[in-house]
């Protein structure tokens, strides 16, 4: 029987997206194909995408990456999650922190409880004062291990974009991945079918192909250059497209979080690694122009410019199809919904393994390829709402940005959990939401949304059982915190325990 298996991929692209694939296909895939990568150092990366959300350490763990010396080689620090000042209203701060808030009492979720004690005048308005996360952020902590027995922190980092890559290019090209320098400048096709055969270099290679991976940026040089494949734009939502990016120096110690301040049209990013600080302006430029964003971000960094900032455009959105034939679109090829939760990196990621389990051979089953985009596009569906709610959901109309965010209409999904939430506490995920309910209930109560009602449930314990058990969390969640090193210590320490 004639061998039905894909030999060769080829992965368009060296930017994270590409090394990431190729890293992570070389690691499942072993001898089984051939993999190569072909880059233009000419065209270069987009250069930014410094912050994870946790599921990267599984990616790290599948390929057996030591973290500390994931940490090393990419300059990186912790992130515990993201600090968003002045998103409800000026002067106003609340934290998406990972990882749960409290704990929940039977099958209710512990925000009704506290809700409910909050309407009793038992509780305090922090939800927060419930999240160790959110507690060692505050003050600067981390460990990986809370003294105690308590529950260990939840994680992600903070890290050099283009270190990771040249990590990943390591590990990959040790496990017989071909990197290909040159600029690609057409593809050949199949006449019938529009299957890719092989790529063209500008010196007149061609690399063939069974499988091509598109990891070319926003251009989509195969998924949409060449197969026209279409693009959702999602701008009357997400209006922000275009980002000013800079490095500045940092004297004092990194803090193991990401912080949001929104702007008049925008908001901006600062982003603390070991060797400097990532900082970005991301804004609308319906609603601002770029000289005046420019000045945005260069007036309100803290500490002195590496470099003169470096302007991105983009659209929000996502390609129609994330797998047209053979070529499956990863990273910026495939949508792009802006930087707010560090949810681009992670879509690379989700793809793979979504890739991994509806692996084709040469048939190229179109049922494959049409699950595969049925759970992407739901993966993307269900994030953009969670970025929308960031802007719908605020008392601002300081600024014609704002005023027009609020009064956006929002996608019906959106709007429909917004209600439930407002009117009983509900909040849900689905499937493919990668946001779970502690996110969702951070963000809407952060976003001002507060339920009318907590759930009935609250009712079955006794009052005094409830405001004991409350006082009981907070006590454990805030000594966690508090016994855990300096994420500064932590981060010198890993740095022994890689010496030792
Ligand atoms: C402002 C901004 C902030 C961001 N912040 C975050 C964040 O905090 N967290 C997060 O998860 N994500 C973030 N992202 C997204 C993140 O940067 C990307 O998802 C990630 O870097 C992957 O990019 P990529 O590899 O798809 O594309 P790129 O880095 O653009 O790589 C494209 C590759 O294709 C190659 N290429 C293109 N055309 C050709 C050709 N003709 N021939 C040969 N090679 C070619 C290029 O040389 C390059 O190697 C951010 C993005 C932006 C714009």
């Amino acid at each position: 029987m004639a061998d039905n298996r894909i030999g060769r991929i080829v992965i368009v692209g060296g930017g994270t997206a590409g090394w990431m694939s190729a890293a992570m296909l070389a690691r499942a895939l072993g001898p089984a194909a051939k993999i190569s990568l072909v880059e233009s150092e000419a065209i270069g990366t987009v250069g930014v995408g410094e912050a994870s959300i946790p599921q990267l350490r599984n990616f790290n763990a599948f390929l057996g990456l030591d973290e500390d010396a994931f940490l090393r080689a990419t300059e990186g620090t912790i992130k515990l999650g993201i600090e968003f000042v002045d998103w409800l209203r000026p002067g106003h701060r609340y934290m998406h922190a990972f990882g749960p808030v409290g704990r929940p009492l039977g099958t209710t979720p512990f925000h009704h409880y506290w809700l409910d004690a909050r309407r009793r005048g038992t509780a305090g308005d922090d939800f927060w004062a419930w999240s160790a996360n959110a507690l060692a952020a505050r003050a600067g902590r981390f460990g990986r291990v809370t003294p105690g027995g308590a529950e260990p922190l939840t994680w992600a980092f903070h890290f050099d974009a283009a270190l990771y890559a040249r990590h990943l290019r390591t590990y990959a090209e040790a496990r017989g991945v071909v990197r290909v320098e040159g600029r690609i400048v057409g593809v050949d096709q199949d006449g019938d079918s529009g299957f890719l055969r092989a790529v063209a270099l500008e010196d007149d290679r061609r690399i063939e192909g069974d499988l091509f991976i598109d990891c070319s940026g926003f251009r989509g040089l195969l998924i949409e250059e060449a197969l026209k494949t279409g693009y959702e734009d999602w701008r009357r939502w997400l209006p922000m497209d275009s980002a000013w990016a800079v490095p500045s120096r940092d004297d004092a110690p990194p803090v193991p979080y990401t912080r949001a301040w929104a702007r008049d049209a925008g908001w901006q990013w600062r982003i603390p690694l070991q060797h400097r600080t990532g900082n970005g302006h991301v804004f609308s430029s319906a609603w601002t122009d770029k000289d005046a964003a420019a000045r945005v971000l260069m007036d309100n960094l803290e500490g002195e410019a590496l470099a003169d900032p470096r302007l991105l455009t983009f659209v929000t959105g996502r390609r129609r199809k994330s797998w047209n034939r053979n070529v499956v679109a990863l990273g910026l090829a495939s949508g792009f919904m802006e930087p707010l939760e560090s949810t681009s990196i992670h879509l690379v990621q989700s793809g793979l393994a979504r890739l991994l389990a509806l692996f084709p051979d040469q048939g190229f089953d179109p049922l494959l390829a049409d699950e595969f985009n049925r759970q992407t596009e739901q993966e993307y569906a269900c994030i953009r709402d969670f970025l929308v709610l960031h802007y719908k959901a605020t008392q601002r109309e300081d600024t014609p940005f704002w005023a027009s965010r609020k009064a956006m209409e929002i996608p019906e999904t959106l709007a429909a959990r917004m209600a439930l939430f407002a009117s009983s506490g509900r909040v849900f995920s689905r499937d493919e939401d990668l946001f779970k309910e502690s996110s969702w209930v951070q963000v809407l109560l952060g976003q001002g949304v507060t339920p009318a009602a907590a759930h009935p449930m609250t009712a079955v314990v006794a009052d005094a059982q409830v405001d004991g058990w409350l006082d009981d969390l907070a006590r454990i969640a805030g000594r966690a915190a508090s016994s855990l090193p300096s994420h500064a210590a932590f981060l010198a320490r890993a740095e022994t325990r890689l010496a030792g």
